[in-house]
């Protein structure tokens, strides 16, 4: 397959909210090598904020049926603002997840990287929400598709951030409300057991496939705590985080 073919179908799915069948269907071949290479083309065209992370639960890998997790890119013009809503019309199936953000204070990059190294180069950690969106029909992807997708990227969200050996990270407790019901509760160890080693193992991972590392600045969505929940016209959405206050959104 065309990786810049492949790259021009799933943006014109996401700017005509016109979901694809997975390039997999027909090319089983196409990898998360494959993947990965459409994201690089894909991204040479934003300019980039940072990073994310997908599937660092066990139980999200077991319903997509990979056994490790993904990286995508964070762009800067996806970004919402505090207070600003997300236009649900502009995006096909959305669904809201917190997470929490890394601020790198330093550069770290290696094949070697540890959780401990990850957490000395972090200047804050924050309450963040994404909000994902597939270009695939129902969710439906194999990692190749997935990657190529940029791993359900659509907008995000940051709050105030504190600096990391402040908080507890695996035990920091977060609930998800949606107009003002409890849908989800999680704590930060849902996240490969600790968030900090999610992001060591973006490391690690980056260095491989990309040749790159963690620049000052940039930040890192480490994984979704929760079940993504699935937002629509007339949506609050809000994700209460122990020591880190409390992020919402309208869905409009
Ligand atoms: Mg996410």
């Amino acid at each position: 397959m065309d990786p810049d073919d492949v790259a021009r179908r799933l943006d014109a799915a996401r700017t005509h909210r016109n979901p694809l069948t997975p390039f997999t269907d027909l090319h089983p071949t196409f990898d998360l090598a494959a993947g990965y290479h459409v994201q690089r083309r894909r991204r040479a065209a934003h300019t980039v904020v940072g990073w994310k992370l997908a599937l660092t639960s066990l139980a999200k890998q077991q319903q997509v049926g990979v056994d490790t997790p993904l990286y995508g890119f964070l762009a800067a013009d996806d970004a919402l603002g505090l207070g600003q809503p997300v236009r649900v019309e502009s995006l096909i199936a959305p669904r809201a997840e917190p997470e929490l953000v890394f601020v790198m204070g330093d550069d770290v990059a290696g094949p070697n990287i540890t959780a401990a190294q990850v957490l000395a180069a972090t200047d804050t950690v924050a309450a963040g929400i994404e909000v994902i969106d597939s270009r695939y029909l129902d969710y439906r992807f194999a990692p190749g598709d997935l990657a190529a997708d940029n791993v359900s990227a659509a907008t995000y969200l940051i709050g105030v951030g504190r600096p990391p050996h402040d908080v507890d990270l695996p035990v920091l407790g977060v609930v998800l409300t949606k107009n003002g019901h409890v849908v989800d509760t999680a704590a930060g160890a849902a996240v490969m057991g600790h968030p900090a080693a999610a992001v060591a193992w973006l490391v690690r991972e980056l260095y491989t496939r990309e040749g790159v590392g963690l620049q000052r600045g940039q930040v890192v969505f480490s994984g979704g705590l929760t079940s993504a929940v699935p937002v629509r016209a007339g949506d609050t959405i809000t994700a209460e985080f122990a020591h880190l206050g409390q992020l919402t959104f309208d869905c409009e």
